[in-house]
Parts: structure tokens; sequence; C-alpha cells
């Protein structure tokens, strides 16, 4: 026997609340609500909520939030205004001048585009 609740939780990100219906048997409930250090890991209690579900239950944040703070990487295209290098054939962010190696800097982020022979400081 499942018994589905709402769950609200507000998003430390963005302070909104949202609320998703989550499933779990009566002592499955019983063991999410009890204080965190009498039950185990919420991934034991619950295997079967994804874990966007868990992430939610624990800490509000949603799906949405993961992605506005981690970006899916782009294959596509650099980041916008990023501007095409001539030492590494790699972009960089604008007005960049330093390591072509420090991947923060770098797109895109593979490292086997880099020339070993090249000049890796940027000249402007
Ligand atoms: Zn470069």
């Amino acid at each position: 026997m499942t018994e589905p609740r709402e769950i609200t939780r507000r998003s430390p990100l963005t302070g909104q609340s949202a609320t998703m219906e989550l499933t779990a048997t009566p002592a499955q409930w019983a063991e999410l609500e009890a204080p965190r250090h009498t039950r185990r890991n919420i991934q034991l209690i619950v295997p079967t909520w994804t874990p966007e579900q868990r992430e939610f239950y624990m800490t509000g944040y949603t799906a949405a939030d993961w992605e506005a703070v981690f970006p899916p990487e782009d294959q596509d295209n650099p980041p916008e205004g990023w501007e095409e290098c001539g030492c590494c054939s790699c972009y960089h962010p604008p007005e960049f001048t330093g390591d072509c190696r420090d991947d923060s800097n770098r797109w895109p982020f593979t490292p086997e585009r880099i020339d070993p022979g090249a000049n890796l400081e940027t000249e402007r």
C-alpha cells in the first residue's frame, strides 16, 4: 500500500514554493519524517524516487533550479560573447588573458584540442 502526498517545499534558490506529489508507503513516510540522525539515507528509504524527487524532498531544489545552477553544457555553441583563441583554437571569455589550459576559461572543455607545442599564454 502506497500513500501519495503533496509535498510543498520552498526553493532555496528562487524562494518560490513548489508542490510535488510523492508516493511512499506509510512506513517510508514515517522514516522520512524521523529526525535526520535516526533515519537512513533517503536513497535507502525510497529507492524508487528519482534523484530529482529526493532532492526536492530534502532541500526544496527543483530540477529547473538545478539547471539554472548547473546548466547542461552546450556542446554546439561557445558561451555567448566568447572569442576564438588564436593559440589553442578554443574559445575564451571576452578580454581573457592567461593560461589556455584553464578549464573554467575554455570552450570546448576538451584538453585534447590543445596542441602540446602551442604557446599557451594568450597575447593581446
Ligand atoms: Zn587559447
